[in-house]
């Protein structure tokens, strides 16, 4: 079954983003905050608590960059014509080397006939990176992730399919919220990221997923007749 998306649904308001804010860096400031007490009254354990701090950091300034990303210029303000096939092909050699060291192929199942898009590069890439590495995350002990790309005359489906431990329908219903993560590293924000910039993008994100079997992500964008220049 296909579950479409929807924007009005799951499109966070701005305070649920900046409770989950607080709540995200408040977690690593407490740490930090107990370990540094540590560090004052006592000798022992300094290189631990030391390595602790500076993880917890880590942890806040990759939350900050997460969200940078999605604080990036809209895409109408960057838009140009662009052929979606090299970005898609561009993105799989950034993700094939950590495949490679995970076994995991990426296969893309598309001839290199122009296809047209009005958007912004670097966020495309963007949203089919965080698509790569989330099927390569759900993939535990390898496999293959498919690429493909349906095309008719007003629109492009970008469709990503992993072989990962897929989602149930509850899973499926928590996409998309800020800071939704089922993984001990994950941010919760990738998802969202890749949904703003399609629907940016005038496109919509659809996920089909069966457990322990695998994940479909397919983006659908608008297509342009023709390079505007
Ligand atoms: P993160 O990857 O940091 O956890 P994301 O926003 O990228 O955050 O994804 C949110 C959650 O959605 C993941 O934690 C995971 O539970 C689920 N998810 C996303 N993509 C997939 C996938 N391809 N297969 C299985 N689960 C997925
Ligand atoms: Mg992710």
């Amino acid at each position: 079954q296909e579950e479409q998306i929807l924007q009005s649904e799951k499109l966070s308001t701005v305070g649920q983003l900046a409770a989950g804010i607080a709540h995200e860096i408040r977690n690593p400031l407490t740490a930090i905050n107990g370990f540094m007490k540590l560090l004052r009254t006592s000798d022992h354990n300094k290189e631990l608590y030391f390595e602790i701090i500076e993880s917890e950091l880590k942890r806040i300034e990759f939350i900050v960059n997460e969200l940078l990303i999605l604080s990036k210029p809209q895409a109408s303000h960057t838009s140009k014509s662009l052929n979606i096939l090299p970005i898609l092909e561009h993105v799989i050699t950034l993700m094939n080397v950590q495949a490679a060291l995970n076994n995991i192929e990426i296969i893309p199942l598309f001839t290199m006939t122009p296809i047209w898009i009005a958007g912004d590069i670097n966020q495309l890439k963007q949203a089919f990176i965080n698509l790569l590495k989330n099927a390569m995350e759900a993939m535990n002990y390898g496999g293959t992730i498919r690429i493909t790309v349906y095309c008719n005359a007003y629109e492009v489906q970008i469709a990503v399919q992993d072989e990962g431990i897929g989602m149930s329908p509850e899973q499926i219903k928590s996409l998309g919220q800020p800071f939704y993560s089922t993984k001990d590293k994950g941010t919760g924000l990738g998802f969202m990221i890749t949904q703003n910039i399609i629907h940016n993008h005038g496109g919509t994100i659809a996920v089909e997923s069966v457990l322990q079997q695998g994940t479909t992500f397919i983006v659908t964008l608008p297509i342009i007749a023709e390079i505007e220049e």
